[in-house]
């Protein structure tokens, strides 16, 4: 049996106008600012006027380790959110905006899949609203400034060599993440090295992910430290008097996109910031708003729950000051064979005792979720190959764990194959037995968050730093960072910091590589094993295949 692919799928859509969508949140039509018809962006103005409103419930999606197999966060947040409204809840979506770079690199896009999608998920995946070409020019607008700055006379004494603002661009391009810049002579400036990360790397995006509003955003941007004196001392965006102009460029890029699902079901895609050397969730202001406006949120972190869903809750959701009802951790039976051991190559074949083997992963992310305080349901998104005894096997094990993991057909079958989730998760959250609360406070020294999150959430015996980075942190507390969370850049393919070793390992040390001062983001990064910010094109880039077929339809994407 031949399936049909995501784009095929999204292109049959009927797609209602986007005002009807506002409607459904009773956003009037004269606050929805439309990019064509079935996109909008939400006023400020709108946004200011609900803030009186409850707040709904908040609902996350986060998933295992990602494997090869692949796991489906997006598609579960998509089909959980049709599957609440079919079941006659006011439900809304939030997630985040995709990165061009991906799109043409490796298979695989942002706006879900089979029957559970974002439409139009041609423009989600590509230009969209021009969220990301705005943070591109606000960032890059900086890193101008630094130079012209420095070419007029250099008054603030930027010592060229601890320039640390780089420059962005949306795009896979490994050519540009070392280059030599201001060559070719006097006029154009002092040669120095330097290098692009992929625009969702930029602290501009995190920024503006974290942002509650137009001043707070400025406030932020002029916080971002841009590069040192030769006396270590900071240099920051205020200090190059950027922020102004990079607020003006970043005005639009501020206010949530609506958009729907396949089943017009209202839905935010707004902001996507790394889930690396940032918190990697969708805007603060598109889920915050979505919670004034509808009775339940399900929104999405990115990577597995160790990486993903440790920073929404230590980083997001502290700082927006919400807190998630009911978490959903999502699981294949693909994933759990690839965990116990299977090649991606021979999943196509029953394997009872691989699931088994594999299910400890699944099972720790349980138990990590729960530290927070939140309760938590399991979905198993089903994959056709799957086999009932496989299922059975998950389910058992969940069970056993003290949780529920329920099956669910969305890719196939739309809202109709998530009823049960969406059934019991408005139940959970209903009873509202959550108590949430962050793994550490504010007040403990940056380095022992880093230890609370390796032992508490990677199971680490211990996290090596040496003197530099210990001094390195020491500094930052005694110039008053100290209270920032820590955002752990780390392979997302394992608990430990190799990305070979699955399941649910133990015994292991989290050395810490470098670490990084986000302090307009507000957190602080800490790097460890080899993060890349600026990806490269694969041997056979996704790019090679896309086209405009003779309807001028877009061919190739996903
Ligand atoms: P994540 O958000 O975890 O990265 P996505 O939801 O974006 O994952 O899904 C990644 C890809 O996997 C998409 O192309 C999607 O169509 C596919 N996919 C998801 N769930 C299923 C499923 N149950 N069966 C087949 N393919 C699926
Ligand atoms: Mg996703």
């Amino acid at each position: 049996m031949s399936y049909k692919s995501d784009i095929e799928i999204a292109r049959e859509a009927k797609k209602k106008p986007i005002q009807e969508i506002g409607a459904r949140l009773d956003i009037p039509s004269d606050h929805l600012l439309p990019y064509g018809h079935d996109k909008a962006k939400v006023s400020q103005e709108f946004i200011n006027s609900v803030q009186g409103n409850e707040d709904g419930k908040l609902i996350l999606v986060t998933a295992i380790n990602p494997t090869p197999a692949g796991e489906g966060k997006t598609t579960t947040t998509v089909g959980l959110g049709d599957g609440l409204n079919r079941i006659g809840k006011r439900a809304a979506i939030c997630i985040r905006e995709a990165s061009l770079g991906p799109c043409f690199g490796m298979k695989g896009g942002a706006a879900g899949g089979g029957y559970a999608q974002v439409v139009p998920m041609e423009e989600m995946n590509l230009h969209f609203t021009g969220d990301f070409h705005a943070i591109t020019s606000a960032h890059n607008l900086l890193s101008a400034m630094i130079d012209n700055h420095v070419y007029w006379g250099n008054e603030l004494a930027i010592d060229e060599r601890r320039v640390v603002w780089r420059r962005v661009l949306d795009m896979n391009d490994r050519a540009l993440r070392d280059i030599v810049t201001s060559l070719g002579g006097v006029a154009n400036g002092f040669p120095r090295q330097t290098g692009f990360d992929i625009t969702v790397a930029s602290e501009v995006m995190a920024i503006l992910c974290l942002a509650s509003d137009l001043d707070d955003l400025q406030h932020r941007l002029g916080d971002i430290i841009v590069a040192y004196t030769r006396d270590k001392q900071p240099i920051t965006c205020r200090d190059i008097k950027a922020d102004g102009a990079m607020t003006v460029l970043l005005k639009d890029a501020m206010q949530p996109n609506l958009v729907q699902t396949l089943e017009n079901n209202p839905a935010f895609v707004h902001g996507g910031p790394f889930a690396n050397i940032a918190h990697g969730c969708n805007s603060v202001i598109a889920t915050k708003t979505a919670l004034k406006l509808a009775d339940y949120v399900v929104t999405e972190a990115g990577f597995g729950a160790d990486l993903g869903a440790e920073k929404f809750m230590n980083i997001k959701c502290r700082k927006a000051g919400i807190a998630p009802s009911a978490v959903v951790v999502v699981a294949t039976v693909r994933a759990m064979k690839m965990n116990g051991g299977v090649a991606k190559a021979d999943l196509g074949v029953e394997n009872v005792e691989a699931v088994q083997k594999g299910c400890p992963n699944l099972g720790r992310h349980i138990e990590n979720v729960k530290q927070f305080g939140v309760p938590v349901v399991v979905a198993i998104n089903h994959f056709v190959t799957d086999t009932e005894a496989e299922i059975q096997a998950v389910q058992d094990y969940v069970t056993a764990q003290g949780s529920e993991a329920i099956l669910c057909q969305h890719w196939a079958r739309g809202s109709e194959g998530t009823e049960a989730l969406a059934t019991r998760v408005a139940e959970i959250a209903d009873k509202g037995e959550g108590n949430f609360a962050p793994l550490y406070g504010d007040d403990m020294g940056l380095l022992e968050k880093v230890e609370t999150i390796a032992k508490r959430i990677y199971r680490a015996d211990e996290v090596l730093a040496d003197q530099k980075i210990r001094n390195q942190l020491k500094e930052w507390e005694e110039a008053g960072y100290g209270k920032l969370p820590v955002c752990m850049a780390k392979t997302q393919y394992s608990f430990t910091t190799d990305p070979n070793r699955r399941g649910a390992p133990t015994g292991h040390s989290v050395p810490i590589r470098e670490v990084r001062l986000s302090a307009g983001a507000g957190f602080v990064v800490v790097i460890c094993g080899e993060i890349m910010t600026m990806p490269g094109l694969p041997r056979q880039p996704a790019a090679q295949a896309i086209h405009l077929n003779e309807q001028g339809e877009i061919e190739g994407l996903f």
